[in-house]
């Protein structure tokens, strides 16, 4: 992990407008990283001799900047640094007011879903029943650049976060995560929470949602001729049920039905999916398990399985 002293002399040398307005024009105008020569630099900035202007570059050179011939690029350092100012990561704040969303509140029913956003956090809650569904940030570039398909991107993007911390990789910086579920309420949903070790990034979500890019998932979607991607992440679908089946070892029952038929999936400690099963269900009540009674989900086999698992990441 970075040592503190050593961020605070990488972002003393950022602290400066000639500097940044350096790292800026190594980009060219598609935001492709790109060379430049010490005088098509120069003039970029607004420094009033090149001697002064050397000077700021000799601060960059290294770290953010490297000299490649006669002509100067970015470092990896230096295009994160550049990508963020552009994006507005560290400047830009943005609120919005209340925009009606499409989807029916999955704890009412009503049609009656807002995103508001604040201070880059977009909050999903609904008018009728007054729950908020979600409170997920987002880049203040994402708001300015979708226009009307801002809810469709801020679905794809945070679909595509759960999807990277559930496979154990951080979408911040790609340290590893430490993934826990547990109950949330009895009864109630169960949650998954993620940390990652090297930023300490984290996610909260419910367990059903870490489960949406699981290739079982997508197949019985696909099977059915539905795309599971077509439901937002603030309402999945009341095809979707979750409960807790096993506390030792722990395991979390996810269920999809369509058509008459049911997926469940298996879910450790450890947030990983340890099974899954297809069943038909047409004669069954809506809400019954496909699984008998004399079945748990989790016995035999399965339950060494989520038991290791569970074991290694409490460790
Ligand atoms: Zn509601
Ligand atoms: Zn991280």
């Amino acid at each position: 992990m970075a040592d503190p002293a050593d961020a605070d002399a990488a972002f003393e040398t950022l602290g400066s407008e000639p500097r940044l307005r350096v790292l800026r024009a190594l980009v060219d105008d598609d935001g492709r990283p790109t060379r430049r020569s010490f005088s098509e630099l120069f003039e970029a900035t607004a420094v009033d001799t090149t001697a002064g202007f050397a000077y700021h570059l000799r601060q960059l050179t290294d770290r953010y900047v490297r000299k490649v011939d006669e002509a100067y690029e970015l470092t990896d350092a230096g295009r994160r640094v550049a990508r963020a100012v552009a994006a507005g990561t560290y400047t830009e704040s943005v609120d919005s007011d209340p925009v009606a969303l499409d989807d029916d509140c999955p704890f009412c029913g009503d049609a009656a879903l807002a995103a508001t956003v604040a201070d880059n956090v977009t909050t999903v809650a609904c008018d009728a029943c007054g729950r908020a569904v979600l409170e997920l940030p987002f880049p203040p570039s994402g708001h300015d650049t979708h226009g009307d398909d801002l809810p469709r991107a801020f679905d794809v993007h945070h679909r595509h976060r759960i999807a990277e911390f559930s496979a154990g990789v951080c979408p911040e910086c790609g340290g590893a995560v430490e993934a826990e579920t547990e109950a949330a309420g009895d009864p109630g949903p169960a949650v998954a929470t993620f940390t990652c070790a090297a930023c300490g990034a984290r996610l909260r979500c419910p367990v059903t949602l870490t489960t949406l890019s699981h290739p079982a998932v997508v197949a019985f979607y696909h099977d059915h001729a539905c795309d599971v991607r077509d439901r937002p992440l603030w309402n999945v679908g009341d095809e979707w049920r979750e409960r807790v089946v096993s506390e030792d070892p722990w395991c979390v029952r996810v269920a999809t039905r369509l058509d008459g038929e049911e997926l469940a999936l298996f879910v450790a400690r450890d947030a990983t999916v340890v099974e899954h099963r297809r069943a038909d269900v047409r004669d069954r009540a809506e809400g019954a398990d496909a699984e008998g009674t004399d079945e748990t989900g989790v016995e035999g086999s399965d339950a060494s399985a989520v038991e290791d698992d569970a074991g290694s990441a409490s460790a």
